[in-house]
């Protein structure tokens, strides 16, 4: 039987910094990162080792939907992928925009989450900007962590954190032995449906 895999996901609303964090912990800049909101993307594994703990990162994304219903299935579908397929959970927001509807309703799923949970305040790019961490404890996930993925500010105690939670013995690396396929093809032939149909996911 292979070993367990042990899994980080960061889930939050679009924008608020998840690729970017992303990308500080694996250390490249391959998660895609735009000033747009709604930028569709595909979900990022990655492998990552931090004080000798190995453990799987997954972006979980960020797809914004054009209607309010589906904007509701789409934060429970991450949330439901980030239960299903994790160790701990790193639920990030924004400093900048304060608390939104969106951040209550994705605290509400997690807050029944038997899982190991992690509230970082992203875009905290300054000490001084610290205070804007306090409104977050309305979500009831305990303490909010400051951290700036831009500036790199506190994203290694945030990883000291987030290997602390990672449970049982995560010395080894653990390969990935499934059999990986790729699926390639030009835009728009049907490769996300594709694969969509296969795995039962979206
Ligand atoms: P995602 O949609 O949650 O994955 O967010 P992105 O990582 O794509 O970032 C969204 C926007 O926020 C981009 O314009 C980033 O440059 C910006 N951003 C990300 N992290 C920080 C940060 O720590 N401070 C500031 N000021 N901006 C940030």
């Amino acid at each position: 039987m292979s070993k367990h895999r042990h899994i980080v996901a960061i889930v939050g609303r679009p924008n608020v910094g998840k690729s970017s964090l992303f990308n500080r912990f694996v250390g490249r800049r391959d998660a895609i990162v735009d000033d747009k909101p709604g930028i569709t993307r595909d979900r990022h594994y990655a492998m990552c080792e931090w004080n000798g703990k190995h453990f799987h990162v997954v972006d979980t994304g960020g797809i914004m939907p054009t209607s309010v219903e589906l904007f509701d299935l789409a934060i429970r579908e991450q949330a439901e992928i980030a239960i299903a397929e994790s160790d701990v959970i790193l639920f990030v927001v924004d400093a900048k925009t304060g608390v939104t509807d969106i951040d209550l309703q994705i605290a509400k799923i997690l807050r029944s989450v038997d899982k190991p949970i992690l509230l970082a305040v992203n875009k905290v790019d300054q000490t001084e900007d610290n205070h804007s961490v306090y409104a977050f404890y309305q979500l009831g996930l305990g303490e909010p962590i400051p951290v700036s993925a831009m500036v790199g500010r506190a994203s290694g105690d945030l990883l000291d954190l987030v290997v602390e939670k990672i449970p049982g013995d995560a010395s080894e690396q653990v390969e990935d032995e499934r059999i990986h396929v790729a699926i390639i093809g030009k835009e728009n032939v049907g490769k996300s449906s594709f694969v969509n149909a296969i795995i039962g996911e979206n």
